[in-house]
């Protein structure tokens, strides 16, 4: 005789002693149900239509399989198999009896949400429940954090510290061209709340930091990574695997975009796919590189989508596996995501228990600092002002990528694009003094260094880039 299990679900426990699972004999599938409701009658009226046939809201899975895509009924067994039986499930009933019961005024906000079975009230009010931390509110945290909103999760924490500026307003649709100059987070409450007053805002109006990071995350259920930089990328991984909780990640670059759920406890974590950051002059910022504005939006929702769906224990979260989306392409592409054995912090022998210094780790300087420039000559925008008006101006050349010239750029330099260099130093006279010049004096230090190693000597830096010359000496250059 073949010896199975049978998984009895919640609903019908009351109809079989209450027991989670039972050892059923049988040599098919069939056979198995039957021997079951032999040992239980009172689930026969449950499982069986008066006429014997299997009920069609009832689902029969053989270890993981459903047995209509096997041989159904006449599936044959084996010792050890597993036998889950899986009704159909109205969301709902009898749940969170202990919660109050939605308002007349949530019945009907959130009735499309309790029409669907796989929500209902039950899931509804778990969501109200919900506490979700979005750590950035800039191109990926302002639709992610609408749409959270909008579906009533009941608490949402929004780490952000910068004021809307006028270049956000192509992807960031939580701010309005009248919110320029105001802090990102007021104007974010205002928004969020004016579209759900069920929804209580945190604000936590400081950059996320190794001294903060535990304390900011602890409270909440599911944190979503909107970051734009490696230092707090990894910060929000490491914080979520200490603190146990998932991590919802999503970054964009150009035309492309990923997004992962990232649980330790499950999965893998940030640090088991990328152990380390690439060198901080390799991956260009968007501010640097451009990024296609409705891109953050896509990814932004998916992040949401995978945020709800964990909140409510639904689907099958991307946890494991990395979606890479391309807009150029519209396609999508997954990879299977495993965990690092030997991971510094998520394998069962972690080597980093505690937080780090992330702007040491990821070679960065940190937020708000100025580069050192690692000891490259540099010129003030006063001082070269000074020296374009003299007798024998320097010679400028300009290191960005030319759509960045296009935007903006000082008279009579020359476009250099960083990578070419190398091959157009030819183009540089010796004799003449050099400035060099970026949009804020990082990449082109970097230039500056080179052309130093070289053997220019007369080679200098413009300190703070066109975006210190905007602020210093023409307010008209538009800074991007
Ligand atoms: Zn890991």
């Amino acid at each position: 005789m073949t010896r199975t299990t049978v998984k009895i679900p919640t609903p019908l426990r009351g109809f079989a002693d209450g027991r989670a699972e039972v050892p059923v004999d049988g040599e098919t599938v069939d056979a198995v149900v039957r021997e079951l409701v032999q040992q239980f009658p009172k689930l026969q009226k449950h499982l069986f239509t008066p006429g014997g046939e299997l009920r069609n809201f009832v689902s029969v899975y053989l270890n993981e399989e459903d047995i209509r895509h096997l041989q159904r009924g006449a599936t044959p067994t084996r010792d050890g198999d597993v036998v889950a039986i899986v009704p159909a499930i109205a969301g709902g009933a009898g749940a969170a009896a202990s919660s109050p019961p939605l308002s007349r005024d949530q019945l009907v906000r959130y009735s499309r949400h309790l029409l669907l079975p796989e929500v209902g009230v039950a899931g509804q009010k778990k969501l109200l429940r919900s506490k979700v931390l979005v750590v950035g509110a800039g191109g990926l945290g302002s639709p992610t954090s609408l749409y959270l909103a909008a579906a009533g999760v009941g608490e949402i924490g929004l780490v952000d510290f910068d004021a809307v500026d006028v270049s956000n307003l192509q992807r960031q649709v939580l701010y309005t061209t009248h919110d320029v100059g105001r802090p990102k987070l007021e104007v974010a409450r205002e928004r969020l709340e004016g579209l759900n007053p069920g929804v209580k805002v945190n604000l936590h109006p400081a950059p996320l930091k190794s001294a903060n990071a535990m304390e900011i995350l602890r409270p909440y259920d599911v944190v979503v990574d909107g970051t734009d930089n490696f230092p707090t990328r990894y910060l929000v991984n490491d914080a979520c695997v200490l603190l146990g909780k998932p991590n919802v990640y999503g970054s964009i670059y150009r035309f492309e975009g990923q997004a992962s759920v990232f649980d330790a406890r499950r999965g893998p974590c940030y640090r088991c796919l990328y152990p380390e950051p690439p060198p901080a002059d390799l991956v260009p910022s968007c501010a640097e590189a451009g990024v296609f504005g409705i891109l953050p939006g896509i990814v932004g929702i998916m992040q949401a989508t995978e945020t709800v769906k964990l909140l409510l224990d639904l689907g099958e979260p991307l946890i494991g596996r990395l979606l890479l989306f391309d807009a150029l392409a519209m396609n999508f592409r997954e990879l299977k995501l495993r965990k690092n054995p030997d991971c510094v912090l998520c394998s069962p022998k972690p080597t980093q228990k505690g937080l780090i210094d992330y702007e040491q780790f990821c070679g960065v300087p940190a937020a708000g600092s100025q580069r050192s420039s690692s000891g490259v000559p540099e010129i003030t925008p006063e001082e070269l002002r000074d020296e374009l008006a003299s007798a024998d101006p320097p010679m400028l050349v300009d290191v960005r990528d030319p759509p960045e010239w296009d935007i903006a750029r000082l008279p009579s330099a020359t476009l250099i694009p960083r990578g070419e260099l190398p091959n157009r130093v030819s183009e540089l006279t010796r004799a003449r003094q050099v400035v060099v010049y970026c949009r804020s004096g990082q990449r082109s230090s970097q230039s500056t260094r080179l052309l130093l190693d070289l053997g220019f000597q007369n080679v200098r830096n413009l300190k703070g880039g066109l975006l210190a010359w905007a602020d210093h000496i023409d307010p008209s250059m538009p800074k991007y």
